[in-house]
């Protein structure tokens, strides 16, 4: 029999809370799940599914149901006057990847959750206030529909996505003289739907001609639509001045005629802290997770994965350690799980916003005979689909890479400048 161990509450009911919740409720923790927002809900994203996030799925008991029986084999990378075409390699993470509506994908993680018997699921609640006592979060003021209330919970996880309005409040800072993305999604009908590769076009243009550092995409979605979209990468230093909604939508008009495309519908942008790039993720009885940690890989922007895991990590570690502080032993296991791929990911991407070094380095990565060796192995490193067990020679070079250049203690650091 489980018995009810702790009360945590869980704020934002995104993948990263819902899977928080579920992992905690399974743990036999009673947990309270509380989201601004009314489910279904959008949520602006290329809505991909790589194998990575499709192996932590299945570890949370969902099978058939995510992608409705929609699958891809791999992604075919253009630009520079080549293609080429990565499989999934054959990892732990399995072969297979997915994408799915986020309007569908997170209603389901989310009544998934809310149907557990352990979890209380509050629809239209936004987390306000916080309280301590000492050093611990001791309350948070809730204002739902029916009026506000105040939890006290023993343990919080703060899952509110990319803006974190409630982890601003408890000292979350995020860091953009790190690379972060701008990205814009929108859905387009095409009879290619049925698809089974993810496309992606390294050399992203505007309509003037000039190339950004960044990529189009086309995900297809298996219902007569593919998500199309474009994400540019920033810096401080180098920042991109970049339209992102209109340079998505000459990017698909560039692919009409291949794709058989409608005007894109529902465009939405977005920005995007990545690798890790905040500091202040976690005090004595709370962590961020997901994107409010900035929990996104830099060389493709995708984040569900991350907050899959990092969900399950949060909830383990309640579990085992309910009297832990866990102000230094979040950040140490964030560092442990992604710092050395983070931050050589991030090392990359800021290379690429490097004017002229991807006009140089993209023709030669993706034309020619080399091009088949190159760009299986970068999909691959791109996808972060290397685990510890790895041992081929690929896997090898980028742990010796990550390794090198994990000298950044300025990821998910506990100072706030
Ligand atoms: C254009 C674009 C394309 C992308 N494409 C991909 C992709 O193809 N694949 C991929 O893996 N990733 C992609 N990403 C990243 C991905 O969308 C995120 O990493 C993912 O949504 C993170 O999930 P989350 O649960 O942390 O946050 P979210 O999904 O943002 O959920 C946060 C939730 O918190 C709630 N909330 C916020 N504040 C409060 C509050 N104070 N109180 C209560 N509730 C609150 C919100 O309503 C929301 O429901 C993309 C991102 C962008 C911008």
């Amino acid at each position: 029999m489980v018995c009810m161990t702790a009360n945590i509450l869980v704020i934002g009911a995104g993948p990263a809370g819902s899977a928080a919740a579920l992992w905690a409720a399974r743990l036999g923790h009673h947990v309270d799940l509380v989201d601004s927002a009314s489910f279904p809900r959008d949520k602006t994203c290329g809505d991909g599914l790589t194998p990575r996030a499709m192996h932590a799925l299945r570890e949370l008991g969902f099978g058939e149901e995510v992608g409705s029986g929609y699958r891809n084999k791999g992604l075919k990378l253009h630009g520079f006057g080549g293609s080429t075409t990565c499989p999934w390699p054959e990892t732990a993470f399995g072969a297979v990847g997915s994408a799915m509506r986020r309007t569908s994908f997170d209603a389901l993680l989310c009544s998934t959750a809310a149907d557990h018997p352990n979890v209380d699921f509050h629809p239209g609640t936004t987390a306000t206030e916080s309280e301590f006592t000492g050093d611990r979060l001791s309350a948070v003021t809730l204002a739902g529909t029916t009026g506000e209330w105040v939890a006290h919970p023993s343990h919080v996880i703060v899952a509110d996505g990319v803006r974190s309005t409630f982890g601003k409040k408890l000292g979350r800072t995020w860091h953009r003289n790190h690379v972060y993305g701008i990205a814009a999604r929108s859905y387009c009908t095409t009879p290619r739907s049925e698809e089974p590769w993810i496309h992606s076009h390294l050399e992203l243009k505007d309509e003037k001609g000039e190339t950004h550092p960044g990529y189009g995409w086309v995900f297809p979605l298996g219902d007569g639509y593919a998500n199309v979209g474009c994400g540019a990468l920033s810096t401080t230093k180098r920042p991109s001045h970049i339209n992102t909604k209109k340079v998505l939508h000459f990017y698909a008009s560039t692919l009409a005629t291949e794709w058989n495309f409608g005007e894109p519908e529902k465009v939405a942008s977005a920005l995007l802290p990545m690798g890790g790039a905040v500091s202040n993720v976690a005090g004595r009885n709370w962590v961020l997770i997901g994107d409010a940690a900035a929990c996104v890989n830099p060389l493709n922007g995708e984040g569900i994965d991350y907050g899959l895991e990092t969900a399950r990590m949060a909830a383990t570690i309640i579990d085992a350690q309910p009297h832990a502080d866990l102000t230094l032993v979040w950040p140490d296991a964030l560092r442990a799980a992604y710092g050395e791929a983070f931050t050589l990911a991030r090392s990359l991407a800021t290379l690429l916003t490097v004017r002229r070094f991807l006009p140089l380095a993209g023709p030669l990565a993706l034309r020619g005979p080399q091009a088949k060796l190159i760009m299986p192995a970068a999909a691959r490193l791109m996808g972060n689909l290397v685990t510890e067990d790895d041992r081929d020679l690929v896997a090898r070079l980028w742990k010796i890479a990550g390794r090198a250049t994990m000298t950044d203690q300025e990821l998910w650091s506990t100072a706030s400048s």
